[in-house]
């Protein structure tokens, strides 16, 4: 590959960045008065701590990596932005994704005037590295790889991944939104060997956390450095830190969970196979199932009005007639099958 200070952006290679009153000043006080903060309501009156070291050492020891090999962004959308930000010159660079996949890396690339080429998978989902890498040009920039992907729900094949990592100068992005589901193991454990890669992670799926908003970027010291110098200094608020920690050491919890997500998939999967309108379920390494049924719009509506929201990826690349089911608790998924039950019953 090139070497990071080769890949980003001019500018951002000679940004100083702004250094704020809790980056100045590191070590132990018992009055401060460096940040104009008020000295009432506390704790909340304190800025929280730039680089969240505390949960950034909880996340370390959960996942098994440095902790200098974190970065903790506001969502996995701040870290899609700001790669994107860090490494692609407006206009002029670009970035390739995989179609279909998920939603932000366009939208993302769109915001920055980055141009974003997709390359279609296999009908069955599957890639082919050498189809993605006979797109990289001159400007390509960064790779995102969804894995499981979202809204296929299928892991991508490991071989075909490594092809992609040997093969590219520049950075590899792959989304594990999903790993936690998935019986295939993360590439977390590839971070040493392949110094262009990044890792995102979230607590918005598995850990049940998507309204604290907090996404990790797994990467290279170097690269997590670029992300640390161009993120808003307070990127990730004291309230989400707090409650990142909680979620994080509830991890048996957490793991009780996901067996009855699975045992759950694993039962929805075999219940709408019975109905006829279900043409195909594609295998799943996620909490969701993509159905290919008869008549997807109708079925959308009629569940939507039976107060049962499902999302239609009918007009997506390759999921033609498909509707993404996520898995839910039991009770919730006995309501899905029930009104589709009843459906047929009215249909015939
Ligand atoms: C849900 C999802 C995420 C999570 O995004 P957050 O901003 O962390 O909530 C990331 N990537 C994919 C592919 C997803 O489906």
């Amino acid at each position: 590959m090139k070497n990071v200070r080769e890949l980003v952006r001019p500018n951002i290679r000679n940004l100083k960045p702004y250094s704020s009153a809790r980056n100045e000043f590191q070590g132990n006080a018992s009055v401060f008065l460096d940040a104009n903060e008020s000295p009432y309501n506390e704790p909340f009156n304190r800025y929280p701590d730039p680089l969240q070291w505390k949960l950034k050492d909880k996340i370390a020891s959960v996942r098994k990596v440095e902790r200098t090999s974190i970065f903790l962004g506001n969502g996995s959308d701040e870290p899609i932005d700001l790669l994107i930000r860090a490494f692609c010159e407006p206009g002029i660079d670009t970035i390739l994704s995989i179609d279909p996949s998920y939603g932000m890396y366009q939208v993302a690339a769109d915001i920055n005037h980055v141009a974003c080429h997709k390359i279609r998978l296999n009908d069955d989902f599957s890639l082919d590295a050498s189809d993605l890498l006979q797109a990289v040009g001159p400007h390509t920039k960064l790779i995102f790889l969804c894995s499981p992907n979202n809204p296929t729900g299928n892991i991508l094949s490991r071989e075909e991944i490594y092809k992609v990592l040997s093969g590219f100068e520049g950075i590899v992005v792959i989304d594990e939104a999903y790993i936690d589901f998935s019986s295939s193991p993360t590439f977390l454990r590839e971070l040493t060997q392949f110094p262009n890669l990044v890792v995102l992670q979230t607590l918005s799926k598995a850990w049940g956390g998507a309204g604290i908003r907090l996404g990790m970027a797994f990467a290279s010291p170097e690269i997590v450095g670029i992300l640390n110098k161009i993120k808003y200094p307070y990127n990730i608020n004291q309230l989400t830190q707090e409650r990142a920690l909680e979620l994080l050491n509830r991890e048996e919890a957490m793991k009780g969970e996901l067996l009855e997500i699975l045992n759950e998939r694993t039962r929805m999967e075999t219940a709408l196979r019975e109905f006829p309108f279900v043409k195909k379920i594609f295998p799943s390494d996620a909490n969701f199932l993509l159905v290919k049924v008869d008549d997807p719009n109708a079925i959308y509506h009629y569940l939507v009005e039976e107060g049962i929201i499902v999302r239609n990826r009918h007009t997506v690349t390759l999921c033609e007639g498909c509707l993404r089911i996520t898995i839910g608790a039991p009770e919730q998924n006995k309501r899905l099958l029930e009104r589709l039950a009843e459906r047929l019953l009215i249909n015939g």
